[in-house]
């Protein structure tokens, strides 16, 4: 943390350091979105003060169970069943008579202010339920850590509306989650810090398709930053400036029209052709999780659905979403897409995605667990929906239909039986679909790399899964902040895995995509073009980025990039050997633009 000079506000001036997953620089005042954020000091109350004491905390349970059916009134439709049963849990809490009245006496008989005896019972139950071996129990422990801070905030009186108080705001966690991000997109939020994360999660690839300004991994960022602090956080660079002098932020201020003014140019690449300068051709394409994002891809020129994670259409809903329900939204992307390709990806649940329809255990290593292709195959019936779905939506446009974490050629088989039995059943029902719809996989696991020779002669394409194949290959949790700085896409072993995923494929001539955070990774981009990669699916936020890099090289000069890439042996060298490239090939670029970004 480097201190610089006091500003006018008598505020010392303070830069702080993260990752930076989603470009762009928010300046606004922060709010701090986290259960630790309490402070309850501890006061003597005088006898005749005890009943407002009382009062203000009845009245705090009061409001409380009003914000929060507030809540379950806005956000209740968007997320699962789930997610709302977690509310309903707080709700109960809540309302329960006995800690209620436990902290009523407590205030009475110890004399002390409201806050701080609500504060020590509810961490009592917190603590006996946190030591519990019952996973149902331990997880109730979560629930109530995030009431106590509800229900201590209002006694305290700094409640805030939950719509319209965020907007502008950069909003400041420990660690947010998906849930919470859907809470935030109604809040027109500035930009999102946070001290863990990862840079592939899933809460991160949700921020960057909202196009939302963040930073992840800045150690102990609670203990740094308060509410309403005044903040810079560049999505750009990872640097957060807290209380900015004025002439910083004049600085910022300049910064952030710059980039808006890049966002602007690069819409020019929008209308281009997709080939590189010595005249090859190449693919850009996106990852989207919602079908409304196809609109934000449509803007971006004509592009393809590279990864539609359709697994979000299984979170999002209520309950388990009927195969009409899915044909429809599959039909909206492919047809607005049409003639450009989208290749569909059949749920992907499990990990850390919650199926709110299925009745998970909690497990112990959820992604080495049930997850993906697993979970379909053992619910054949569910399976069959999807497929049923995709397959009727491909007769409208150009479908591919892909695989996630694919292991063995055993899932291969089964699935295409599967598939076979839903071609039959549509067939004598004389429903139209593709007979032909390419069938590929993602190469995400180290097993599948090993087989990918045979694997080949199985399906159409293969689609490598970058997220994935790092922490599998790497044995480094993606969403573990902990160990982020071991999770490199640059890593010799994952160069050595996409390599020989490449010449298993060519063997076989079947075309090569990515679709992990890698193929959006403007390092990465004349590397992977050089080793073989035809397609670059990437975030909305990246198409036109990706496209633009891709345009300035020759192909020739990517692959003498790749060569020497291979050659090197250590994650460290093959950075700053790329980085080097890259400020010889944009040598204009500043940090305004993406691509002097660190992940350092
Ligand atoms: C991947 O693993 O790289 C991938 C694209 O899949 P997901 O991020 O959805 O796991
Ligand atoms: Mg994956």
């Amino acid at each position: 943390m480097k201190k610089k000079s006091k500003n006018k506000s008598n505020c010392q001036e303070v830069i702080l350091k993260g990752q930076p997953i989603s470009p762009g620089i928010a300046i606004g005042k922060a709010f701090i979105l986290d259960e630790d954020y309490i402070e309850t000091p501890k006061e003597r109350i005088p006898v005749h003060k005890i009943q407002d004491q009382i009062d203000k905390f009845k009245q705090a349970i009061h409001d409380t169970t009003h914000d929060l059916q507030t809540i379950i009134d806005q956000v209740g439709m968007r997320v699962s069943a789930h997610k709302r049963e977690i509310f309903d849990a707080h709700m109960m809490i809540l309302e329960d008579s006995q800690i209620i009245d436990q902290t009523i006496s407590e205030i009475k008989n110890k004399q002390i202010n409201a806050d701080y005896a609500y504060f020590n019972i509810m961490r009592n139950y917190q603590r006996a339920l946190s030591a519990s071996s019952d996973s149902y129990l331990k997880e109730r422990a979560t629930d109530i850590r995030d009431l106590k801070r509800r229900v201590i905030r209002r006694i305290q009186g700094i409640h805030r509306e939950q719509t319209g108080n965020l907007k502008d705001t950069i909003v400041i966690s420990h660690e947010l989650n998906l849930f919470d991000i859907y809470a935030l997109t109604n809040n027109k939020v500035a930009g999102i810090v946070m001290q863990g994360g990862g840079r592939t999660t899933h809460t991160t690839i949700i921020i960057r398709a909202l196009e939302l300004p963040a930073i992840i991994g800045v150690p102990r960022i609670l203990q740094k930053i308060k509410t309403d602090d005044m903040l810079v956080a560049n999505g750009l660079t990872g640097e957060i400036i807290l209380n900015p002098e004025q002439k910083t932020l004049k600085k910022c201020i300049k910064k952030r029209n710059n980039f808006k003014k890049y966002e602007q140019q690069y819409l020019r690449v929008a209308g281009v052709p997709s080939v590189t300068l010595d005249k090859n051709k190449f693919v850009v394409s996106a990852n989207i999780e919602l079908s409304d994002e196809v609109d934000s891809v449509i803007a971006h020129g004509e592009l393809g659905i590279g990864l539609f994670r359709t697994e979000y259409i299984f979170m999002s809903e209520d309950k388990l979403p009927t195969e009409e329900e899915q044909y429809e939204k599959y039909m909206t992307v492919v047809k607005k897409i049409y003639p450009l390709p989208v290749t569909i990806r059949t749920f992907d649940l499990g990990g850390d995605k919650i199926a709110p329809f299925v009745e998970t255990e909690s497990e112990k290593n959820p992604f080495l667990g049930w997850r993906a292709i697993r979970m379909c195959l053992d619910m054949p019936d569910i399976f069959k929906k999807q497929l049923r779905a995709i397959l009727r939506a491909s007769v409208l446009g150009n479908v591919k239909l892909m695989l996630p974490l694919i292991t063995s050629i055993e899932e291969i088989y089964a699935t295409k039986l599967l598939i076979e039995e839903v071609k039959t059943e549509l067939k004598s029902q004389n429903i139209d679909f593709d007979p032909h719809i390419p069938t590929g996989i993602m190469i995400e696991v180290p097993s599948a790399v090993m087989l990918a020779d045979r694997l080949a002669k199985e399906v159409d394409f293969f689609s490598i899964g970058t997220n994935d194949l790092v922490q599998y290959v790497l044995a480094v949790d993606r969403g573990n902040a902990r160990v982020a700085n071991l999770y490199n896409f640059f890593h010799p072993a994952v160069l050595r895995m996409i390599k020989s995923t490449l010449k298993a494929a060519k063997k076989q001539n079947i075309p090569v995509s990515m679709c992990g955070e890698m193929a959006g990774e403007p390092l990465a981009v004349p590397l992977l073009f050089g080793l073989g990669i035809s397609e670059f699916s990437v975030s909305p936020v990246m198409l036109l980025k990706i496209k633009q890099i891709l345009r300035s090289i020759k192909f020739f000069e990517a692959e003498k990039i790749s060569r020497h890439c291979m050659r090197l042996h250590t994650t460290d060298e093959i950075e700053r050997y790329l980085r080097g490239v890259m400020d010889k090939m944009f040598p204009r670029m500043d940090e305004d633009n993406f691509f002097k970004r660190s992940y350092k």
